[in-house]
């Protein structure tokens, strides 16, 4: 296979100049593996060393800096002393479930590229081409939106239903926002590295007025009021206050209207506060974050 005629003739096949120079040539051999834990002691394992896939859904190394946007800022907290150290059990029980959708997914993908036949490879093709022709089917296969998005089955979270078209244990929607300044900036930026709690209620007083104590309480969260549309929510001090840009804020998203979103500092959701009775909401979290004190391997909601 890496004979200097073999390497030609396949490079020719896909339209390489004559003569163009090779920087590298080797064979991959794939794997699509798991390990059996991923945490022991004070060990972790993250990236290709947890998990390898197939390279066909490209997915490898986002699966590894998924892994270390989810295990960052849960040792942080932990060497900190601000959570306890149960909350890297989470890590594991997050992550693996959306590792093991990946792996499948690059392994079904494979057998698209790599056909076991020429008949079937053109059989697919033509499939493809076809479906292409379809604006949607376009941007469905062009954009990856097969892709499986995150969604935590277990970890550290609050989830009062069995409701999987909650943002509970998902990654929070992020459009652009205007600030008070008038600088547009992507949401991210505004929520920082921190937990948050962010409303999308025009009236930011209750944000500003929820009494934060105990864990919750030294944790910090920030308070953001975004507003929908172009009016900008009331002033408070304790509340930044962003408004709407374009693309619109999300479905899923505003659907909270009522409420708050307690946002982690990966910036997945870990619960929905009632701001008209927030007082079992914020018990619930404050339950939440002791648990990370417990000794015991299950730290989860
Ligand atoms: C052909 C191919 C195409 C790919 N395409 C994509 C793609 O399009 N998108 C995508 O997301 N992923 C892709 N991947 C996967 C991606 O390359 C890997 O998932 C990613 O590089 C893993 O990163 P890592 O840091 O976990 O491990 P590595 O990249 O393997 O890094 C580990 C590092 O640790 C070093 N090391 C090992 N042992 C020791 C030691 N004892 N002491 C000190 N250092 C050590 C190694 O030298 C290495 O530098 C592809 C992979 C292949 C093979």
């Amino acid at each position: 296979m890496l004979k200097p005629s073999t390497v030609e003739r396949l490079l020719h096949s896909h339209g390489a100049a004559p003569g163009s120079q090779l920087t590298r040539k080797v064979v991959y051999t794939f794997h699509a593996r798991i390990a059996q834990r991923w945490h022991q002691g004070r060990v972790f394992l993250a990236g290709d060393a947890a998990h390898l896939s197939p390279p066909f859904a490209g997915q490898g190394m986002n699966s590894g800096v998924r892994d270390a946007h989810n295990l960052a800022w849960k040792l942080a907290a932990v060497v900190e002393g601000r959570l306890g150290s149960a909350l890297l059990d989470s890590y594991e029980q997050e992550r693996r479930g959306h590792v093991e959708q990946m792996i499948q997914l690059a392994l079904h993908m494979g057998k698209i590229m790599a056909p076991a036949s020429r008949a079937t490879g053109w059989l697919m093709q033509t499939a493809l081409r076809v479906l292409s022709i379809w604006p949607f089917m376009r941007d469905y296969f062009g954009q990856m939106k097969y892709k499986p998005k995150p969604y935590f089955e277990r970890g550290f979270f609050v989830r009062e239903r069995p409701d999987r078209s909650q943002l509970v244990g998902r990654l929070l929607p992020q459009p652009h926002v205007r600030r008070i300044d008038g600088t547009i900036v992507l949401l991210d930026e505004v929520l920082g590295i921190g937990f948050a709690l962010i409303s999308l209620d025009r009236d930011a007083s209750l944000l500003a007025r929820l009494p934060f104590a105990g864990i919750l309480g030294s944790l910090g969260p920030r308070r953001i009021a975004l507003a929908p549309g172009p009016a900008p929510p009331q002033a408070h001090a304790s509340v930044e206050v962003v408004t709407e840009q374009a693309p619109a804020i999300a479905p899923s998203l505003l659907r909270y209207r009522a409420g708050a979103l307690f946002v982690r500092p990966d910036h997945y959701v870990a619960a929905i506060v009632d701001l008209a009775k927030p007082a079992s909401s914020l018990a619930r979290l404050e339950r939440l974050m002791a648990s990370s004190w417990r000794t015991t391997s299950d730290a989860e909601s």
